[in-house]
Parts: C-alpha cells; structure tokens; sequence
C-alpha cells in the first residue's frame, strides 16, 4: 500500500487542504468523458491527485496527428486503441487507482451506464451529440459535470450542477449541423490548460475546497491572454433541466 501522507505530501501542506478532502478525494469516482488532449490532461491531474476511482470512455486508435497534444500517448504504438495506451500510463501514475477504460462513443444510454455511481463527470467529447448524450445523463443521474471544450487559440469551461446551474442544453439544446469533428486548429499546451483547469474544479467540487464556477463560464482567449466569466442563465424551456 502506498504512504499516502509521503505520496500526497505536497498537496496536503495546502493551506485548509486537509486529511479529510485527501480522503474524499481517494473515495471519489469520476467520469473522464475523454482523454485526448484536454481529458487526457485532466485524466492525469486526477490520478496524480490520488482519485479512487476513474471511468473513462475514448474511441479510437492512436494516429500520427493526436501526438501534438496527447500526453497519455506513445508513438511507438500508433494504431492501437487509446484507451489501452492510456490505461498503461496512467497506472504508472497511481496504480492503485480503480481505472475503467471504454473505447466507445456515447449516446445516452451509454452514458448513464457509465457515469451512474460517480460522483462528479468530465465532458472532452469531440462531437456535440455525445456533448449533449453526457449533459443529458449527468442531469439525469443529478451528477455534477464540468463541461470543457477549446477551438484554436480559445477555450472555456464551465460547471454543470443539475438543476441549479444552466446545463448544456439550457444555450444550446441542439447538435450544431455547421461543426465538424476535428474540424478545427488545436495547440497542444491550450487544450492541456483547459484539462488542467477541469481537473482544478473537479478537485474543488469533491473535496469542497474553495469556490467552484457556480454557473459563470470561463472563457480564456490565449490570442490575447484574456479572460471573461460571463454567467449562464438556466433556461425555463430547457428540454433537459426545466422539469424540476
Ligand atoms: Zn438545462
């Protein structure tokens, strides 16, 4: 068994980061609804922080291009499903976590199987569809989920508590016909930082410690180092959320 006070020393000597949110911490289950180059950086901030329990869906085999951004990775091993390559390096990381990986997409029904039983998810879906199969679940299932996305040089983040904050589908209920999957620029040290930052929340929200987004958005324009919180407003029509 690990020295849990050596291993997670450093955090502990946090100010007011105390045994017990260690402890809540090691009890927790999350879901790592992706773990490319924004839930693969958080994937890996969670292990490290000594989380107990980690689902993780992520369809797909390793190619040529996620190696610009995909820390779990390894490209000696294009080609192979992600989920394996993730799996092996993130046990290297804490290897007495309980890691469940499944190399699939979500539709709703998936997505409640997998996120029932967790305490808190994490959405880095490539696509709107199962952006919204997971919000739709979360909500469901009463689930908190930090919602996390980024676009060329910007990214935000914002908290879904289901029903007291504004939900995906509270701004927008329906797929966006216009987008394409991995239509779009990524810098590898953007989509890490808006990883990082869900990680941040997810910590706080488990463990209780300092104040989670609260139903503002964190949106971050790395062109210009800028950063704007707008609030999120629930929407009473909301197809997801306005029923309770
Ligand atoms: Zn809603």
């Amino acid at each position: 068994m690990p020295d849990y006070n050596e291993r997670y020393r450093r955090q502990m000597m946090m100010k007011d980061f105390t045994p017990e949110k260690q402890d809540k911490l090691k009890n927790a289950s999350v879901f790592v609804g992706g773990i490319g180059g924004l839930g693969g950086a958080t994937a890996a901030y969670l292990a490290c922080a000594g989380i107990g329990r980690m689902v993780i869906s992520h369809y797909g085999n390793l190619t040529e291009t996620n190696m610009n951004r995909q820390l779990l990775m390894d490209i000696n091993r294009v080609g192979e499903p992600r989920v394996d390559i993730a799996y092996e390096n993130l046990m290297k990381i804490n290897p007495e976590m309980k890691l469940e990986m499944y190399n699939v997409r979500l539709d709703e029904e998936k997505a409640k199987e997998l996120i029932s039983g967790c305490n808190i998810a994490m959405s880095a879906r490539p696509n709107f569809p199962e952006r919204l199969a997971m919000n739709k679940a979360c909500v469901d299932l009463n689930v908190p989920m930090v919602e996390a996305a980024m676009d060329d040089m910007y990214g935000y983040l914002f908290t879904v508590i289901p029903y007291e904050t504004a939900c995906l589908a509270c701004n927008m209920p329906e797929n966006d016909k216009d987008w394409k999957e991995l239509g779009f620029g990524v810098l590898g040290a953007v989509s890490g930082t808006i990883g990082c930052l869900a990680a941040v929340e997810m910590i706080k929200i488990i463990t209780g410690h300092g104040e989670p987004l609260n139903g503002r958005m964190m949106h971050i324009d790395f062109m210009k180092m800028r950063t704007v919180m707008p609030k999120l407003k629930r929407n009473p029509t909301c197809p997801v959320c306005s029923h309770k």
